[in-house]
């Protein structure tokens, strides 16, 4: 029988929102495993038996694509685990500035993201609790892998609308970003700030005077990422806006950039 995020919350985990798992609450963390196929194993507090059959469940709804939140998101990380599998995890390194260790079977790239540090070996990458990332984070890292370039920063930053080939993408980054960083912050700027340093946000407004805020993240070594907020004021909405080196095209495809984009903005509402 396949399970809701209702089911999962109330028949599966154990409902005491310890955050041990990374997420705020149980139904946050239900919500991820049901919609983008975050391993039920990064709640550690459910029994092994029930974990097993639960994961099975799980995983015939996945194959019929139930519930799951973007399939476009499968596609793209197939197609960059593909790519990736033929590459060598030393030249992978140096390209987008990790740190490669180990040999055989135990080669490891270490790679900053925000203000984790990745390890992404063969079978998978986890962040430095020792979690495994959700199909949408493990998608821009694989598509970053994939097609990273040796560029590295100008200093010259964009909006997304700036680059080629974007149209098609500005509603969803207003929907999907924007709007969600601005209704979540609007009545509460200060929080906004205290979260980007949490994050690893290096506070530059100086660089951009007419903003309330800005922040810049590594998103990766390679690649910042600018977050700047304007507070209501004189009848005027909140608003909030990203921007992107122009070299970022080198390193992250523009879906990719999208789902990076949805990240930053989950960690910083969540
Ligand atoms: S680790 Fe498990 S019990 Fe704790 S918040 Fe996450 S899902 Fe809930």
């Amino acid at each position: 029988m396949a399970l809701s995020v209702v089911d999962l919350y109330t028949r599966v985990l154990p409902r005491t929102n310890c955050k041990d798992c990374g997420y705020a609450t149980c139904l946050a963390f239900a919500g991820m495993v049901v919609s983008e196929k975050l391993a039920l194993k990064n709640c550690p507090h459910i029994h092994a038996d029930i974990l097993s059959s639960a994961q099975k469940e799980l995983e015939a709804q996945y194959k019929q694509g139930k519930w799951l939140k973007k399939d476009m998101a499968e596609e793209a990380l197939e197609w960059a685990k593909q790519k990736t599998a033929s590459m060598k995890m030393e030249d992978i390194a140096t390209r987008i500035g990790g740190t490669f260790m180990g040999s055989g079977e135990d080669e490891t790239i270490l790679l900053l993201c925000f203000n984790k540090q990745l390890s992404i070996t063969r079978d998978g990458i986890r962040d430095d609790s020792g979690h495994d990332l959700s199909r949408n984070e493990q998608t821009f890292v694989y598509i970053h892998l994939a097609r990273g370039g040796i560029s590295v920063p100008s200093g010259n930053m964009k909006s997304l609308k700036e680059f080629p080939n974007t149209i098609s993408k500005i509603v969803s980054m207003r929907d999907r970003v924007e709007i969600p960083l601005k209704k979540a912050f609007s009545a509460n700027p200060e929080s906004l700030s205290l979260s980007c340093e949490n994050f690893g946000g290096a506070n530059v407004k100086n660089l951009y005077p007419s903003c309330d805020l800005a922040y810049e993240f590594k998103a990766f070594p390679k690649v910042p990422v600018v977050l700047l907020f304007w507070k209501a004021a004189d009848g005027f909405e909140a608003d909030a806006k990203l921007l992107f080196d122009e070299t970022i095209i080198q390193h992250l495809d523009i879906e990719a950039i999208l789902f990076l984009s949805e990240h930053l903005c989950n960690m910083l509402i969540h």
